[in-house]
């Protein structure tokens, strides 16, 4: 069994977080040099990701932290890392370093064996090869694909190089309903690899092109965009995160913080403002990536009253969940412990 802390004052989140850094930094000892602070930026327009205020005393915990991320793989401000570091920066992060994993255009990476599963070598942003002992700081909320995104997302999906990105969406291929489709192009705008033409009034999208980001999905107001039915590849997606995840972690020391806070539909790369779905529930804390996404959906659910990604996604999430603990990245086995 796991354990979980639970902060739940919402109107000090900032001081949870302290709490939070304060075990960290008690744990780590003397080997406070470099510590690395994944993180999620948010995407241009994006207004959900995690506030950075809350962050802001880290340098009273650690004597050398670094916020790391990596590349995207769609083009957006978040594609090659000067502009990556503007955004971040912009949305109010450049109060310590940032450092972007794979390099200038994505591409630089370090192959990790790991043969479980779909995944015999991970390819994860080079970078990572600096930092052995590295705090994920995860915004949870829904996710098109995986139902939802916490810990597990945010290491395997956010620490793939783009090489490692592409592998893990490969199985990904949406489709068009023509019947549902009214030619509004808002997917062709929004896709950032031009995979997708307009012809005679209706979307089509090129299979040459497609990286299979699932914007298209996310945009379409009439949800004519769909992974085919009776295709297993959005479980496919989420076992090679939690493949990808369990690679970046080989050898590191690994903590983790989920913010239940302003919990959205879709994930932070969506470029536009979100409405949070739900109240604010607080901030989790735990060793084990398993054991704090489980608790976290848990006290999503509890305070919702179902499962909300689920109803929205219509994405079985919790298969990430057991699929992970099976390849035994974690447990879903866990004490919920309030401070
Ligand atoms: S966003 Fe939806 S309705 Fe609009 S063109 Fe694309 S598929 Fe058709
Ligand atoms: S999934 Fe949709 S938005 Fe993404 S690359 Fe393919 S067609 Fe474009």
């Amino acid at each position: 069994m796991s354990l979980v802390y639970f902060y739940k004052d919402v109107n000090n989140i900032k001081t949870g977080v302290n709490n939070f850094f304060e075990r960290i930094a008690k744990e780590m000892g003397s080997s406070t040099a470099t510590v690395g602070l994944k993180i999620h930026f948010g995407e241009e327009k994006n207004t959900t990701y995690i506030n950075p205020e809350w962050l802001k005393d880290v340098k009273k915990f650690f004597s050398d932290p670094v916020f790391i991320e990596c590349n995207v793989l769609y083009r957006g401000r978040r594609t090659f890392t000067d502009d990556h570091i503007a955004v971040a920066k912009e949305h109010g992060f450049g109060f310590i370093e940032i450092d972007i994993l794979n390099g200038k255009k994505g591409e630089e990476t370090v192959e990790i064996p790991i043969n479980i599963g779909l995944t015999k070598n991970a390819k994860i942003g080079r970078g990572i090869e600096k930092y052995r002992s590295i705090v994920v700081l995860s915004h949870f909320k829904g996710h098109i694909i995986s139902g939802f995104g916490g810990a597990i997302k945010n290491i395997g999906m956010g620490l793939g190089s783009r090489p490692g990105k592409l592998d893990m969406h490969s199985s990904v291929m949406p489709v068009i309903d023509a019947e549902k489709c009214r030619g509004c192009a808002l997917c062709k705008e929004n896709c950032n690899v031009h995979a997708i033409d307009m012809e005679k009034g209706k979307a089509v999208i090129s299979k040459e092109k497609c990286i299979g980001c699932a914007m298209c999905i996310a945009v379409c107001p009439r949800k004519a965009v769909r992974v085919p039915f009776g295709n297993d590849t959005s479980e496919r997606l989420m076992e090679k995160m939690a493949e990808y995840a369990a690679a970046a972690v080989k050898g590191r020391c690994m903590w983790y913080i989920n913010f239940l806070t302003d919990m959205t539909y879709r994930c932070d790369c969506v470029k536009r403002k979100q409405k949070p779905f739900m109240k604010d529930i607080g901030i989790v804390f735990s060793r084990d990536p398993v054991a704090i996404d489980t608790a976290s959906l848990e006290l999503v659910e509890k305070n919702f009253g179902k499962d909300p990604f689920k109803a929205h996604n219509h994405r079985n999430g919790k298969h990430i969940l057991e699929y992970s603990e099976k390849i035994g990245l974690g447990t879903m086995d866990y004490e919920l412990r309030e401070v």
